[in-house]
C-alpha cells in the first residue's frame, strides 16, 4: 500500500468513526468550530443550554449504526458541534445530567427545574434549551411546563440519531432550538419541544415510534408551529394553563409523591394495584382500555387502593382522546386524566399531590393543566 492510500484509508476510517463534532469541522460550508467559547456580542440575546445526555449526546462505532450506542458528548461538545449558533446567540452550556432518559428522575427534574428559574429570572437569559433523551422528554417537558415562572422560551431537545451518524438530526435540532430560544415571539407559548422542524407544547406532542426520525406528533392539537426556511412561524397556542400561570412551585420542594402507572387489559386483577400499594404510592394512574374504562377483576384491589388515600386517575391506553368524567368518579375515589396520556398524567399528579389530596382539587388540575 503507498503512503497516500494508507492516508486516505485511515482518513476514511476516522470519518466513518468520528463523532459529529469532528465531522462537522470537515464540512466546508460551516465555520470553523471555535476552541473555546468565543467572547459575547452585546447585540446579541443570551441563550443557555441545560445537558442531560440522550441520543443527542451519544455516538456509536460507525456512523451507519442507528441503534446500539452510548453517551459520549458533553454539553460543550454538542454546542462546538454547531458554529453557527454563535451567530444567532451568545450560547453557555452547563452538564445537569449525563443519562438516558429512561433513567431521568425526580431529583434531576427538581434541580432542572430550579436552576431554569434561575436562569430566567435573570433580565440577562433570554431563553433555555435543555437537550434530553427523547424516551422520556415530553415526561420532563411537561413537568417543566408546569412549574417554570417565566414566560421566556423554554424548548426541549433531542436526537433520534447519534451524534455519528450519517445524517445526524441533533445538530440541526440544536440550532433551531438556539434559533427558538432566542426568539421574542417565542415567548408565552409555555414548554416547547422541537425536533424535526415541528415545534410542539409540551402539554400536547408526544413520542410514536421507536426509531424514525419524525418519532414525535401532535396528532388531536396539533402544532405550535414549525421552522421553515430558517425561521419559526408560530400558528396556534396552548390552551392550558402553563408556565407563569401555573400553581405548582417547585421552590421548596426535594422530592415529589410517588406515582405508579398500571396498564389496562383484558382479565387484568388486582396484583399490580396491590403492589404499587404496597410500595407506598400515593398515587396511580391508569392506562386504562378505551374512555378509561377498569376491569371488574381489579376493583376491589383499587377500592382497597382508595380506602387507604391513594388517588386513582383513568387515563387511556388507547394514545389520543379525552377520558372523560363520570358522575361516580370522586364517590370511587377515581379523577379523569383528561387527554393527558398516562406518562404525563403521572407528571401532574403528582405535582397535584404536593397541594392536595381532594378530589375535587386534583379534578380541577386535570379539568384545566
Ligand atoms: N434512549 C434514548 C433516551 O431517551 C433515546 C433518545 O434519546 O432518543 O435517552
Amino acid at each position: 500500500m503507498t503512503r497516500s492510500s494508507h492516508t486516505l484509508l485511515c482518513t476514511a476510517a476516522l470519518l466513518l468513526t468520528a463523532p459529529f463534532s469532528a465531522l462537522a469541522q470537515t464540512a466546508p460550508a460551516t465555520p470553523a468550530a471555535p476552541t473555546a467559547a468565543p467572547a459575547p456580542k452585546p447585540n446579541l440575546p443570551n441563550v443557555v443550554i441545560l445537558a442531560t445526555g440522550g441520543t443527542i449526546a451519544s455516538s456509536a462505532a460507525s456512523n451507519t449504526q442507528v441503534v446500539n450506542y452510548s453517551l459520549s458528548q458533553t454539553v460543550n461538545n454538542l454546542i462546538n458541534a454547531v458554529p453557527a449558533v454563535n451567530y444567532v446567540a451568545n450560547v453557555t452550556g452547563e452538564q445537569i445530567a449525563n443519562t438516558g432518559s429512561q433513567d431521568m428522575n425526580p431529583e434531576i427534574l427538581l434541580t432542572l427545574a430550579k436552576r431554569i428559574n434561575v436562569l430566567l429570572a435573570s433580565p440577562d437569559v433570554s431563553g433555555v434549551i435543555v437537550t434530553h433523551g427523547t424516551d422520556t422528554m415530553e415526561e420532563t417537558a411537561y413537568f417543566l411546563n408546569l412549574v417554570v415562572r417565566s414566560d421566556k422560551p423554554v424548548v426541549v431537545v433531542g436526537a433520534m440519531r447519534p451524534s455519528s451518524a450519517l445524517s445526524a438530526d441533533g445538530p440541526f435540532n440544536l440550532y433551531e432550538s438556539v434559533q427558538l430560544a432566542a426568539d421574542p415571539n417565542a415567548r408565552g407559548k409555555g414548554v416547547m419541544m422541537l425536533l424535526n422542524d415541528r415545534i410542539g407544547a409540551a402539554r400536547f406532542i408526544t413520542k410514536t415510534n421507536t426509531t424514525v426520525l419524525d418519532a414525535f406528533k401532535s396528532a388531536e392539537q396539533g402544532y405550535l408551529g414549525a421552522f421553515v426556511g430558517g425561521k419559526a412561524y408560530f400558528y396556534n397556542q396552548p390552551a392550558r394553563v402553563h408556565t407563569k400561570d401555573s400553581e405548582f412551585d417547585v421552590t421548596n420542594l426535594t422530592s415529589l409523591p410517588p406515582v405508579e402507572i398500571v396498564y389496562g387489559y383484558q382479565s387484568n386483577g388486582g396484583t399490580m394495584y396491590d403492589a404499587a400499594v404496597a410500595a407506598g404510592a400515593k398515587g396511580i394512574v391508569v392506562a386504562a382500555t378505551g374512555n378509561g374504562t377498569i376491569t371488574t377483576a381489579s376493583k376491589a384491589s383499587v377500592a382497597s387502593a382508595v380506602a387507604k388515600g391513594v388517588v386513582i386517575a383513568r387515563s387511556t391506553r388507547t394514545g389520543s382522546g379525552t377520558v372523560t368524567p363520570k358522575p361516580d368518579d370522586v364517590k370511587e375515589g377515581y379523577v379523569s386524566a383528561d387527554s393527558l396520556n398516562p406518562q404525563k398524567a403521572r407528571i401532574l399528579l403528582m405535582l397535584a399531590l404536593t397541594k392536595t389530596s381532594d378530589l375535587n382539587k386534583i379534578q380541577d388540575y386535570f379539568n384545566r393543566y
